[in-house]
């Protein structure tokens, strides 16, 4: 029975079909499940476990920076989404229309927001008077709705979960403070929360969002070598001010329009935890996110005194504030392994009575496999020493594992060579000019990522046309 189980829960293994163990995490894990309505997803109550705790971590983060949180409606009047011509004409494809209210017609179609950019210039037209009331520092956690053709769990789905944060500011200068804050505010998460490396940097001006003047990026790269989008943070200068009207009294008396920026991040960081850590035996979790950081595992549970000790290491974990479970059902050991694995639990400490008479229990990291006996007095330390460990272990191997991927070429058939061989990120210098972008497309495959902050002289000429190079992009296949 339990080695059926075991069967059961076995997964595709990564080298055989990454796309493929993909899915089988996000359904085995019990992450997400398919729904009814075609291309939307449900978060079971593991996956949104983990959104929680990105939500939580995160939250906290952009209050210490002073930002609040607000509630924006679902619905937008096509009247006010159409505004601005730039935002309306890049998501006109993916916009839902609301066109009854009941059994009547709408006067006026109404769109569920794709991003809100629009409904925060128009309340902000409404709220902002003087200078004295900038900046507005605005968030909000919601969901929103573009209708994707194909659609994969977490990565690409037409609903999704995320936060978008939309701020007003008195001078460019400060909005465009504002727009580099908050990428880093999403690097540093993403290093410090999620174990996962990124390279920050500025979008091309053909990868940026619909209607920015300036789109910054961090982009990390998944176990198959691909590059994913991981949140992105955006520069308006004034153009939605002047679309909207959003005035205010200068510190001159003058009437002025304020600078904006909007930055986001997306249930999407579950897909990059999956593919950035996973492996064949399922999810890894990083244990700042992990819905249960340590799971106990009673051994021969039957035997005198064995449950009472492992309640004693539950509670005692949880004493110091962890995330803890003690799984006292009757499945067999084997099972109890696999399932802990498949979601991901980073630690495992089991006790039975072998271990009882020898006063210890036994870890197990889930990242590596390795095991250790430890005393019963030392559990809290271990345990604790054992989750920094975890961590560090998960983003330095991220990181070795990106940086052994990354390659600087000088010419496209290289490009192409390297890509063919096995999907990587490509440093090259680069022109300036969108012809070029469109050929490295065409020839080589790839799509710009980025134009890292940190910049590296790999050569004076872009290697497309030969003409002098400007930026260093990395170019990679991107989800
Ligand atoms: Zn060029």
């Amino acid at each position: 029975m339990a080695k059926e189980k075991k069967q059961v829960k076995a997964i595709t293994s990564m080298s055989e079909d990454f796309a493929q163990w993909y899915t089988d995490i996000c359904l085995k894990a019990e992450l997400v499940d398919y729904a009814s309505v075609k291309g939307f997803m449900i978060l079971r109550p593991y996956g949104y476990a983990i959104w929680e705790n990105i939500q939580r971590i995160m939250d906290g983060e952009f209050k210490k920076t002073g930002h609040q949180n607000v509630a924006m409606p679902v619905l937008i009047p096509e009247s006010l989404l159409k505004k601005e011509g730039e935002l309306v004409e890049g998501f006109a494809p993916e916009v839902a229309w609301v066109t009854m209210g009941g059994s009547d017609q709408l006067e006026e179609r109404l769109a569920f927001r794709p991003t809100s950019e629009t409904m925060f210039s128009d309340h902000f037209a409404h709220v902002l008077h003087s200078w004295r009331e900038l900046p507005m520092l605005y968030n909000q956690w919601c969901s929103v709705i573009r209708w994707e053709k194909t659609t994969r769990p977490f990565l690409r789905s037409r609903e999704f979960w995320w936060q978008e944060g939309h701020t007003i500011h008195e001078t460019a200068e400060e909005a465009e403070r504002e727009t580099e804050q908050q990428l880093w505010t999403y690097a540093n998460f993403c290093k410090d929360a999620l174990a996962m490396p990124v390279i920050p940097g500025r979008k091309t001006d053909k990868e940026k969002f619909a209607g920015a003047e300036a789109t910054y990026t961090i982009e990390a790269m998944m176990k198959d070598g691909k590059a994913l989008q991981s949140a992105t943070s955006h520069y308006f200068g004034d153009k939605f001010s002047r679309a909207y009207g959003v005035t205010f009294t200068g510190r001159d008396n003058t009437l002025q329009y304020p600078f904006q920026t909007s930055w986001g991040s997306t249930t999407r960081l579950i897909g990059a935890v999956i593919m950035t850590h996973g492996d064949d035996n399922g999810l890894v979790l990083p244990p700042a996110i992990a819905p249960v950081q340590v799971v106990v595992i009673p051994v021969a549970q039957h035997k005198p005194g064995v449950l009472d000790a492992a309640y004693q290491l539950e509670k005692r974990l949880k004493a110091i504030d962890l995330r803890v479970k003690c799984d006292d059902s009757d499945q067999s050991n084997g099972w109890k392994y696999a399932e802990y694995e498949m979601k991901g639990v980073p630690l495992r400490v089991e006790i039975g009575p072998k271990d009882m008479e020898k006063n210890q229990c036994v870890i197990a990291r889930r990242d590596t496999g390795e095991k250790y006996f430890v005393p019963l007095e030392e559990l809290e330390t271990k345990v604790q020493q054992l989750l920094v460990e975890v961590h560090d272990n998960l983003y330095e191997s991220a990181k070795a594992r990106m940086e052994a991927n990354t390659f600087a070429f000088d010419s496209v058939e290289a490009i192409k060579e390297a890509e063919e061989k096995h999907t990587c990120f490509v440093k090259t210098m680069w022109c300036g000019d969108e012809a070029c972008e469109v050929a490295m497309k065409e020839r080589a495959g790839v799509s710009s990522r980025c134009m890292p902050f940190e910049q590296e002289h790999l050569g004076d000429v872009c290697p497309v046309c030969g003409k002098p190079a400007k930026k260093m992009v990395v170019w990679g296949v991107a989800y």
